[in-house]
């Protein structure tokens, strides 16, 4: 995510007015361990035991999924039990009522003996719900839609769920964090942009970012409007009755809050970069003048993005300009999205480099968000110095000039806090971060790590312990106190 006030560029001086007083005593783990994180069911939520006859083969009894995917920070976020494959989502929209109904067949596969598991949605009627086609007990609490199936599922077993519901979706409003986002309906249509949890506005499922799933997308809208979702268009729109069918799909693993449905007018061009990779760029008419250098130059920076971070992971680039004045742009998987103003070329370089660093390489906790922003921050400096402008070095010693009681220096970016997830301190002290560790490492192991880190780890889940782990193996060089002098101290670091 980049929000205007956040974008920096050659010239801009940025140093945020917000932060917090931390105190935090987590240090990077000096290299040795690398652990992902596992989910802790019972931390979350205590077990019920609920036997049933396939669990004596098992030998273990089918237990409730717990709550939470176990990401301490967002304790109801996620579900825990199983692991989403893909979402089929079929979805109908009408702009004039605001009304949705949608079908979403969800393609899971048990990590437990499970006897009930719960799914994430916020809002709506749900009329039906079915687990391998047979119909299943539910229950609503809050964002929680409770789902018990007529027999339990035994670990390691493959599931369908398919949920009906309908109803006025309602984004999230008034976060500490981004203000509005999730599903916002808009004059023409709606903007959909969901991090840090806002899928759940719109569909049910497992809405963290370490639950990754391909997706299937048929959007149907009035005739004359456009749906734009994730990944490339199945055949061509088809309209009936005044109503127009659109199908995209994303065949590469995508986490929930990437996902989207905006719709409304659009004007688009599609073709493909300089590169050979198809791009896909739309505008709300009001931004008529912006689409041409939004395709032209989310494809340069696409393609040269490829050759720093490696190979680019999905199968379409592009962009989206809509005329919600959000005043903040999402990473949407291949299809950033820009709400209400037309982006500057700071900002659909950190945009895109979030399809590598955020999108292919997702973050398994929020408190380690420095992995995507202040990498795409960074970018937004070596996009600089490749076009000439003001170098990394020379951006990095303008941040660092701020004072020793700027409040970047009182946030420790390596430890987002889950209700100001998005200071300044996360995204320029996370970028910062990165400088000092090249001019530690050099250049070559740099630029290195930064491809291997991405080819790694593609369209998995990533850690700051194993970012950290794989910077002192590829340099050989123990990093742990300048890791924790730039992101886990709250005070103004004097090493790199
Ligand atoms: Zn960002």
């Amino acid at each position: 995510m980049a929000s205007k006030r956040l974008a920096t560029t050659a010239t801009a001086a940025l140093l945020s007015t917000l932060g917090t007083i931390g105190t935090v005593a987590c240090s990077a783990s000096n290299g040795e361990s690398a652990l992902p994180v596992k989910p802790d069911a019972s931390a979350v939520s205590p077990v019920t035991p609920v036997a049933s006859a396939s669990d004596v083969a098992t030998g273990r009894e089918a237990a409730p999924g717990a709550p939470g995917i176990g990401d301490a920070d967002f304790p109801t976020d996620g579900n825990g039990g199983y692991d989403v494959g893909h979402y089929g989502l079929t979805l109908g929209y009408d702009p004039a009522s605001k009304h949705l109904s949608g079908v979403a067949r969800i393609s899971a596969r048990a990590t437990q003996n499970l006897a009930s598991f719960n799914l994430d949605l916020s809002g709506f009627t749900v009329s039906r719900v079915t687990v391998n086609g047979k119909p299943a007990r539910f229950d609503r609490a809050g964002t929680e839609l409770g789902v018990t199936p007529a027999a339990s599922i035994p670990n390691a077993t493959a599931f369908t769920v398919e949920v009906a519901y309908a109803g006025e979706p309602e984004p999230v409003r008034g976060s500490s964090n981004l203000g509005t986002y999730g599903f916002i309906p808009t004059k023409d249509g709606a903007f959909v942009t969901c991090q840090p949890n806002g899928a759940k506005t719109w569909f049910p499922g497992n809405d963290h970012p370490s639950d990754k799933a391909s997706y299937d997308f048929e959007i149907t809208v009035p005739a004359g409007l456009t749906a734009l979702a994730n990944g490339e268009p199945v055949g061509e729109p088809k309209t009936a009755g005044g109503r127009t069918t659109f199908r995209w799909r994303e065949s590469h693993p995508m986490a929930s809050y990437l996902a989207t449905m905006t719709l409304g007018k659009f004007e688009m061009l599609q073709g493909t970069t300089p590169g050979g990779l198809k791009n896909v760029a739309a505008v709300d008419p009001r931004f008529h003048g912006s689409l041409r250098k939004l395709y032209d130059v989310s494809g340069r920076v696409t393609d040269y993005w490829s050759t720093v971070f490696g190979p680019y992971p999905f199968s379409s680039t592009g962009g989206v300009v809509d005329d919600f004045p959000a005043g903040y742009a999402l990473e949407n998987q291949t299809k950033p999205m820009y709400g209400g103003f037309a982006p500057d070329d700071a900002i659909i370089a950190h945009e895109l480099a979030h399809q590598w660093f955020g999108d292919s390489l997702s973050i398994t906790r929020w408190k380690d968000l420095w992995l995507n922003e202040g990498f795409a921050t960074y970018a937004e400096w070596l996009w600089s110095e490749h076009e000439g402008q003001g170098t990394a070095e020379q951006l990095f010693r303008r941040h660092y000039s701020a004072g020793a009681d700027d409040p970047i220096w009182s946030y420790a970016p390596g430890k987002a806090k889950p209700d100001d997830l998005f200071n300044n301190s996360v995204y320029t002290r996370g970028g910062m971060t990165l400088h000092a560790l090249r001019r530690r490492i050099g250049d070559p192991a740099f630029f290195k790590l930064l491809k291997e880190w991405n080819s790694t780890h593609k369209y998995g889940s990533v850690t700051t312990p194993e970012f950290v782990a794989m910077a002192e193996k590829i340099s050989g060089k123990k990093l742990g106190p300048l890791f924790d002098a730039w992101l886990f101290t709250a005070k103004k670091p004097t090493t790199w």
